[in-house]
């Protein structure tokens, strides 16, 4: 059965603004990030943080949970990011009840506070939780500078009662675009794990087809990250996504190390001379590299790891 999986994504991204953190006044610009690039030059790009990148593999989870009917505590029902959370009798949501049930009971509860983890420090209770599912910062490859654009709101005519609503009120906002990467690692053996019960009868906190399930809601998610669904603005600026090269790692005997970062050139034979006996290597994408499997889709990337579930 599968035991870890990294993924490492090259995806051309057009006139998006997946990171706009950075605002002051009307001004909305673009996250930039210093970095060095292959030839040791400092250069600045556009970049969006793992937080965000972590944040949208969550939504597929809660999207995909959702569908399947698999639990979710109530903050993640939601989408509320103070989790764990029970509703309680006054309908408002309460951290402390769900995490006095302890872990075990948070990891059967709630799929999303099992693989990504929490901390909870409240009161004289702390519980933490390290996240199964990892992620890097989304890096230019190859970037083109950002662009400032100006917005107006769209006038029908008619007035307002409220004076100050009726004025454009133009903004501005930044949009960038380029060849983005960035990687990831799932720890698909430590989902249901309770670190504290290994070497028991019981170390798993749920059965192994409960666990099969999460597992693959949580690789089902990196379908949508691939598609451009991993930051801020998709509402009016849905990038224009065109993913260009995929190198999955996994495993069925142990963890792996992280796969070696697509913003470098020679990303694809550095990961494989990095990743130890027994991985296996799928990729995607126009080149015709040695040492992993060639697959005609990025869908039979995700139908192999499925299968690998089982
Ligand atoms: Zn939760």
């Amino acid at each position: 059965m599968l035991k870890f999986v990294t993924f490492a994504v090259k995806t051309q991204l057009n006139v998006h603004d997946l990171n706009n953190e950075a605002g002051a006044g009307n001004v909305t610009d673009i996250r930039i990030m210093e970095f060095l690039d292959e030839n040791g030059n400092r250069i600045e790009a556009p970049a969006v943080s793992g937080r965000m990148l972590k944040h949208w593999h969550y939504e597929g989870m809660r999207k995909l949970c959702h569908k399947q009917n698999l639990p979710l505590c109530d903050s993640c029902k939601i989408g509320e990011p103070v989790r764990p959370a029970t509703l309680t009798t006054d309908n408002k949501l309460s951290h402390q009840e769900a995490i006095d049930e302890g872990t075990v009971e948070v990891i059967r509860k709630c799929c999303i506070c099992d693989i990504h983890g929490f901390l909870a420090a409240i009161g004289t209770t702390s519980e933490r939780r390290s996240s199964r599912a990892m992620f890097s910062w989304l890096m230019p490859a190859i970037s083109i500078p950002s662009k400032q654009v100006i917005h107006s709101r769209v006038k029908s005519g008619k007035d307002f009662q409220e004076e100050a609503l009726t004025s454009q009120m133009p903004f501005n906002k930044s949009y960038a675009s380029g060849i983005y990467a960035f990687v990831s690692a799932l720890d698909v053996d430590r989902v249901g794990l309770v670190e504290l019960n290994i070497g028991t009868a019981t170390p798993y906190a749920i059965n192994d087809n409960d666990r099969k399930e999460r597992i693959k809601v949580a690789i089902e998610a990196y379908r949508f990250m691939i598609s451009g669904q991993i930051g801020a603005s998709l509402s009016h600026a849905m990038p224009h996504g065109n993913p260009l090269e995929i190198l999955v790692a996994y495993s069925e005997s142990g963890p792996l190390p992280f796969p070696v970062s697509p913003i470098y050139s020679d990303y694809i034979s550095k990961t494989v001379g990095l990743m130890p006996q027994n991985t296996s290597l799928l990729y995607w994408g126009n080149a015709t590299p040695e040492g992993v499997t060639k697959k005609n889709t990025i869908d039979e990337i995700f139908k192999e790891l499925l299968t690998k579930v089982g």
